[in-house]
């Protein structure tokens, strides 16, 4: 009988000794049990969501016992709710319960929210155990599950309690993504076509090209997993802290923030990746108002992500109509303003983004303007 191997690539983070591999394609999570074996644990405990945990956890807690691990499963409520101080208890003193050793692993199999806070209660329980993302959203592939960014939200705002803390290993097993609702997928595509718009024209190229087949699975699937993560591997690994480069992976994001914020981060009218959509949108067209950048390139950006059905208005958000002080208070809280001055990211064109510091706040209020008076689409 012959098998036909599938395709797969192996993206190296490189971090001295936190470094790690990303190993990605149809079936890798499979190789959980060996890898766990690989790296020395005696047993794993797997954090999911319900949802995650009911479609693929059986399959990896298989593959661990088969490898002769202890397996123990860790599950919380679906949604950014779990990102709270609440189920980081739950979670942590599940880990104990589940008599997890310094030694052994903690899997977190899920979204970007299952891997933020499995990341952080991982970093904190024991002084910090290993911990090995399985990431099931495309957004969790391509962006969260990389870089070591754990986490959970305050009342004060999104991700402000938490670590920089690095995983030994990601399987980004593409196969997972066949069950992700295709909502979830479009969100995930947004961060997808940001790293073309960061600094990689002919990716974003590729992406009006082959987006559609991206979203509907199979080997272009794989190849925009690989490139994104290659590519924010290529950031992190230049600036782990966030102190100067990583700051253009938040292209669009100041926009995205202040609208998830507006919208209360109610997800049935607006996820990350669609705000992610109109952000990039948004920041290439103030761009290009500013003269920096053609307006012919933010017209092809808004183009290509409406073509997959990303939003990329802000009237195009179910009943939100902000004006444009609740927008700019918004933004505020996610930027510091210096003397009537914004950092953002901006760009000179598709593939030429850059740190913008010293926007005029009142540049950004005249375009926002402009953006709350227009149509919902394009
Ligand atoms: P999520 O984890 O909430 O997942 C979205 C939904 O899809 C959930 O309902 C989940 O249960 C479901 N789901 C996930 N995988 C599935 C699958 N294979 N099949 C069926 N359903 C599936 O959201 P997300 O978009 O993955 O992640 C968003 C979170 O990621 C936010 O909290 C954000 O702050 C965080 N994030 C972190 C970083 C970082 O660097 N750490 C970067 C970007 C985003
Ligand atoms: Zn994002």
């Amino acid at each position: 009988m012959s098998t036909i191997e599938p395709r797969r690539e192996s993206v190296h983070v490189a971090l001295g000794e936190r470094s790690y591999e990303i190993l990605i394609g149809r079936g890798v999570s499979q190789e959980a049990g060996a890898r766990a074996r690989a790296l020395g644990a005696r047993a794993v405990a797997i954090v999911t969501d319900e949802n995650v945990g009911a479609l693929h956890a059986g399959p990896i807690l298989a593959s661990l016992e088969a490898a002769g691990l202890r397996t123990d499963l860790v599950t919380v409520s679906p949604g950014e709710g779990a990102k709270s101080w609440r189920v980081l208890e739950d979670v942590c003193e599940g880990l104990l319960a589940a008599r997890i050793e310094r030694r052994d692993l903690v899997l977190a199999l899920g979204g970007g929210v299952v891997g933020d806070l499995a990341g952080f209660a991982a970093a904190i329980v024991r002084r910090g155990m290993r911990f090995v993302q399985v990431p099931t959203s495309l957004l969790a592939q391509v962006d969260s599950s990389v870089g070591g960014k754990t986490g959970i939200n305050s009342p004060h705002g999104k991700n402000l309690i938490g670590t920089f803390y690095q995983p030994s290993l990601v399987l980004a097993d593409t196969a997972l993504l066949d069950t992700l609702p295709a909502r979830e997928a479009r969100a995930g595509y947004a961060e997808v076509v940001k790293y073309g718009l960061i600094d990689d024209p002919a990716f974003f190229a590729w992406c009006e090209e082959n987006g559609a087949q991206v979203l509907a699975g199979g080997p272009a699937r794989e190849h925009a997993v690989a490139v994104s993560c290659r590519a924010k591997a290529a950031i992190v690994a230049r600036d782990e802290r966030e102190e100067g480069d990583r700051a253009l992976l938040n292209l669009g994001h100041t926009f995205a923030h202040a609208l998830e914020r507006l919208a209360r981060y109610d997800a049935a009218r607006l996820v990350h990746g669609e705000a992610v959509g109109i952000g990039l949108a948004l920041a290439f067209r103030f761009s290009a108002r500013l003269n920096l950048c053609p307006p012919d390139d933010a017209a092809r950006v808004a183009r290509h992500l409406e073509s997959v059905g990303l939003p990329t208005r802000i009237a195009a958000i179910p009943g939100l109509a902000p004006d444009v002080d609740g927008l700019l208070d918004a933004m505020a809280q996610d930027k510091k303003v210096v003397a009537g001055a914004l950092t953002f990211i901006l760009a000179r064109g598709i593939g030429a983004s850059f740190i913008a510091t010293g926007v005029a706040v009142e540049d950004v209020r005249a375009f926002l303007l402009d953006e709350l008076g227009a149509p919902a689409s394009a």
